[in-house]
């Protein structure tokens, strides 16, 4: 977006990447882990024909296969890519495959591969990697990247982490039949969802097999065992150790700056290694700007497109722009599926007075038709002006479900004119009729049209 935006603005551009085109997003990130979700949906969706009447045998998984079907989908979405069309229609060169680039001065990079480019501004978006852990043995741990290019299911792994990506590659594997035991130093999983949501998730995660383990302590080290590998980690002075065939560790994100010799080019990092950015994305030298995870903020592709997009106007036109502030939906692709939008419960109370809707997916009547009766809705709304501050949702296509919540936020629609929206029956997205016709009740807002209420109760 950063290239595209500054040669639509008639700026002479070059977009340089050390790997393929299509960053995280495409190879290594959503689009691998959609499509692994995908398929363990598939399996759980084919034990559940019996239940309709439709005899087929257990479903059982083709792992080599499964992974070219990944490269088959990667592929596809690198080739349709409407920004690498736009930038070929615009005539902005792409550097693929050139190695790290790093700046020689202020002025100029070079990559790997020898090309040197000088230029009177510069946009990083080098993204960020796994971080890893600084224990003795962590080199025997394995990040998200090396458990997409397994070629085979380990039968037991050890999730350490259990932000997104953690519970993502948990429920994942554990959907494939490995044994996984989910490590999270907190007292939460999902610290970053509404407790409800953690709290929810990680019953369904125990119930679907994972051993969950929220608190476990510290990690003290790693040991190779013939099978796989050993973690001895310790709480309050005990110590324990578990052994499985892999461990994953997904403890976070750090930015890839490492190669990039900013010094040359004086900008500043911070103690995370992440680029320091003003307002409009601006580094601390002033020709230099930022965009994406580098910068550390929320780590996101549809926020890394609207940096992007911001830091390349401000880049051309000089510092007018400043990042856009609009509800961030924000959802994760595990069995099942959890998003938010906006304020958790804790936070929302904590500000002011506000109303509280939910509803459980067993009394709504497109989650009964489909079996997929687990999880629920909740609204968070304020009492004085009656707009909506935060959407919470567990269950299936929670993720699809906030879409439409974030667009109302966006909007600031009051709770009972989203009441009053006919939304269709019986769809997943008509809870949000339902739970936003209860919060307008408790406010003794009057609604008129209030049938998906009663359809649904
Ligand atoms: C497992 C996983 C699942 C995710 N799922 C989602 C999701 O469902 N939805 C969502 O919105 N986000 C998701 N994300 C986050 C998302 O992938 C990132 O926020 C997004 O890709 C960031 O885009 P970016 O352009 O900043 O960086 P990146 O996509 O990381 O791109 C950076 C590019 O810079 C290149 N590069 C690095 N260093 C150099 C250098 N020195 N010189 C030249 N090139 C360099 C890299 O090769 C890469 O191509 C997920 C991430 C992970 C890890």
């Amino acid at each position: 977006m950063a290239a595209l935006r500054a040669g639509d603005l008639g700026a002479k551009t070059a977009l340089i990447t050390r790997d393929e085109f299509g960053g995280m997003a495409a190879n290594d990130g959503p689009v691998p882990v959609r499509t692994l979700a995908h398929a363990s949906r598939l399996m759980r969706d084919a034990r559940q024909l019996g239940r309709y009447g439709i005899a087929v045998g257990e479903p059982r998984l083709d792992y080599r296969r499964l992974l070219e079907r990944i490269r088959e989908v990667v592929d596809e979405v690198r080739e349709n890519s409407t920004f690498r069309q736009l930038l070929d229609d615009i005539g902005v060169p792409v550097y693929e495959k050139c190695g790290a680039g790093h700046f020689v001065d202020p002025h100029t990079i070079e990559t790997e591969s020898g090309l040197r480019l000088s230029a009177h501004n510069f946009i990083i978006c080098t993204g960020g990697s796994s971080r890893s852990l600084s224990v003795p043995g962590a080199e025997l741990t394995a990040t998200h990247s090396d458990a997409w290019a397994l070629t085979a299911i380990p039968p037991s792994m050890i999730v350490i982490g259990a932000g997104a990506t953690g519970a993502q590659v948990a429920s994942v594997f554990n959907a494939f039949g490995s044994r996984i035991q989910l490590f999270q130093a907190g007292p939460r999983i999902l610290p970053t969802e509404d407790e409800e949501v953690s709290a929810v998730m990680a019953a369904a995660f125990r119930e679907s097999g994972i051993d969950v383990r929220e608190d476990f302590g510290v990690i003290e080290s790693f040991e190779k065992t013939p099978d796989g590998v050993r973690m001895y980690f310790s709480k309050d002075g005990r110590r324990e150790s578990t052994e499985a065939d892999l461990a994953v560790t997904a403890i976070g994100w750090a930015a890839n700056t490492a190669d990039l010799d900013l010094f040359h080019a004086g900008v500043q990092i911070d103690e995370r290694d992440f680029v320091c950015v003003d307002e409009f994305l601006r580094t601390s030298a002033p020709h230099i700007f930022a965009a994406g995870d580098v910068t550390g903020r929320m780590m996101l592709v549809p926020q890394a497109i609207q940096q992007g997009f911001v830091a390349a106007t401000n880049a051309v036109h000089g510092a007018t722009m400043k990042e856009l502030d609009a509800p961030a939906p924000i959802g994760s692709f595990t069995d099942p599926e959890y998003a938010q939008v906006g304020l958790t419960e804790a936070q929302a109370r904590a500000n002011g007075e506000v109303v509280v809707a939910r509803i459980g997916f067993d009394s709504t009547t497109r989650t009964i038709i489909d079996g997929r009766t687990k999880g629920f809705c909740k609204l968070i709304v304020d009492s004085q002006t009656h707009q909506i501050l935060g959407c919470h949702v567990v269950g299936e296509r929670a993720v699809e479900i906030t879409q439409v919540a974030a667009v109302c936020m966006a909007a600031r629609m009051r709770v009972d004119h989203l009441a009053q929206v006919p939304l269709s029956f019986p769809t997943y997205a008509g809870v949000l009729g339902i739970v936003a016709a209860q919060a307008s009740r408790k406010l003794n807002l009057n609604v008129d049209w209030q049938a998906s209420q009663f359809l649904d109760q």
